[in-house]
């Protein structure tokens, strides 16, 4: 997969890009990571990128050509057609399915904005997807771009040393994950959960089940609208419901 970045702030990315799992990515070249200062496709006297609101108002908005023209570079015949992400906090809310889509892809370009808006022309006829990390506003999309790109970069074959990590995280099987022990076996007291030092792989597999129905039903019962999940299951479910 190949990632471009669309951003005036290129040099806040050389930590994510060069460290932990994602470096490690780039270096086998699972991933190709790049950040691109868009103000280098200003073709203008004073590289400028953003100009007043027509119509008046705080704030500076960002111009289409820079941004039009960085993508159009960008674009490769071998990679094909790229999905062009605009960070935004009106987009659609961030999900790890959303990240399991992406990852299909062989180009991401993610534009990153600042300053108040974009010109609406960017997001009618530049960008195929808008995302937002959550309702609250940032300065920039550059800390947004990070979180989708960290996410979805996980999910590449390869990229997680234990391939079956990506598969039981919290909302990959559409329900939050179990809890995890590791020794020691009594740390000020408290004990690890019998069953799991017990050997019994099916014993162990069926607490971690039972486990995560409880933690999904106590911290996001939402999430169960859509589980997959059996006849007996849901019936189990149920009684902890009217129990508790
Ligand atoms: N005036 C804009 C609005 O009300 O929608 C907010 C602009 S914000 C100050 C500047 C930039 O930060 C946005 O263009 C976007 O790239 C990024 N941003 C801020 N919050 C975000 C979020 N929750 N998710 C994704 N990007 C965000």
């Amino acid at each position: 997969m190949r990632i471009d970045v669309l951003t005036l702030f290129p040099e806040m990315f050389a930590g994510v890009f060069g460290s932990s799992i994602l470096g490690k990515a780039r270096d086998k070249g699972i991933v190709g990571l790049n950040a691109v200062n868009f103000r280098d496709y200003a073709n203008n006297k004073h590289n400028t990128v953003d100009d007043y609101p027509y119509g008046g108002g705080g704030g500076m908005v960002l111009k289409p050509e820079p941004l039009f023209a960085a993508v159009e570079d960008l674009v490769t015949e071998q990679a094909g057609k790229p999905r062009v992400i605009l960070m935004c906090p009106q987009g659609e809310t961030f999900s790890q399915r959303k990240a399991e889509e992406l990852a299909k892809e062989p180009h991401l370009i993610f534009v990153c904005g600042h300053y108040e808006g974009y010109d609406e022309r960017i997001r009618e006829h530049l960008v195929t997807d808008e995302i937002s990390i959550g309702d609250y506003v940032l300065t920039g999309g550059e800390l947004p771009a990070m979180v989708v790109i960290d996410s979805v970069a996980r999910l590449l074959p390869g990229v997680l040393g234990n391939e079956t990590s990506a598969v039981t995280d919290s909302f990959s099987t559409g329900l939050i994950e179990h809890p995890h022990y590791t020794r020691p076996a009594v740390f000020r007291g408290w004990e690890v959960p019998e069953v799991l030092m017990s050997g019994h792989h099916a014993k162990v597999e069926a607490w971690r089940r039972e486990q995560s129905l409880l933690r999904t039903l106590k911290r996001r019962p939402d999430l169960l609208e859509n589980a997959e999940l059996s006849d007996k299951e849901r019936v189990w479910l149920n009684q902890q419901r009217s129990e508790k």
